[in-house]
């Protein structure tokens, strides 16, 4: 590990399951996708919150006010920890859309599918850190609007911030994801991006992923075992 100096870490649904957190799952034996009983299309798609607004606000609502009463778990606090004494570039770039990798202690964290603790305003464009509800349509606190939504990205939206993510994958040295079920793209895609780029690839994961055949390395256990153990070496 003496020669690395970039460390480019995904973080997915994994790291966050050990808080309770609970992303929507595929359907077994080719049924729907649920999240906590609602199909994915029924709340995570644009087209879904033009169709029934009412229903998709409630559900962000609900979740909004769930991930506020869990705590960060070993996975994160390792991670922070990493992130404090790392001398060298990191990027924490997290599909989690809950705020535990900063509660944890972390700074430098890229939420590529947004943030259930924002609203995004579609009419003025501009975020705020929002914690209450959506329901009711408050106004944007910088514009006045009653046009807040979820700051997240649903299906069939762009990730946010990828020329970031991408000149990051370019430098690294190690690419580490953890948690991930390599199944989504464009994530499920950077670990190929960082091999091209000449970097170390390591998986750390509860089970084998769709994309392990592309690491180098794939350890698997709970994220809240491998994470902290993977950082002491790291450190080391
Ligand atoms: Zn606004």
């Amino acid at each position: 590990m003496s020669t690395i100096r970039n460390i480019v870490i995904l973080t997915g649904a994994g790291v966050s399951a050990e808080s309770g957190i609970d992303t929507f799952r595929a359907g077994s034996g080719g049924g729907p996708s649920l999240w906590e009983q609602h199909r994915v299309e029924d709340v995570a798609t644009p087209e879904a919150f033009a169709r029934d607004p009412e229903l998709v606000l409630r559900f962000y609502d609900m979740r909004r006010e769930a991930i506020q009463a869990k705590q960060p778990n070993p996975a994160h606090v390792a991670l922070a920890r990493l992130d404090a004494e790392w001398n060298g570039e990191l990027l924490i770039v997290t599909q989690n859309v809950d705020d535990l990798h900063e509660r944890a202690g972390a700074r430098r964290v890229l939420h590529m599918h947004g943030e259930h603790l924002n609203a995004w305003c579609t009419w003025c464009d501009k975020r705020s850190r929002w914690t209450g509800a959506l329901i009711d349509r408050p106004a944007c606190p910088h514009c006045g609007e009653r046009a807040l939504r979820p700051d997240v990205v649903w299906f069939g939206e762009m990730p946010y911030r990828m020329d970031e993510i991408y000149a990051a994958i370019r430098k690294a040295d190690l690419f580490v994801s953890i948690g991930t079920s390599g199944a989504v793209y464009p994530a499920a895609g950077f670990v190929r991006d960082a091999r091209r780029c000449g970097a170390a690839t390591l998986e750390l994961n509860l089970e084998r992923s769709q994309g392990s055949n592309w690491f180098d390395e794939t350890r698997l256990g709970p994220a809240g075992r491998l994470v902290p153990e993977w950082v002491d070496e790291v450190l080391a």
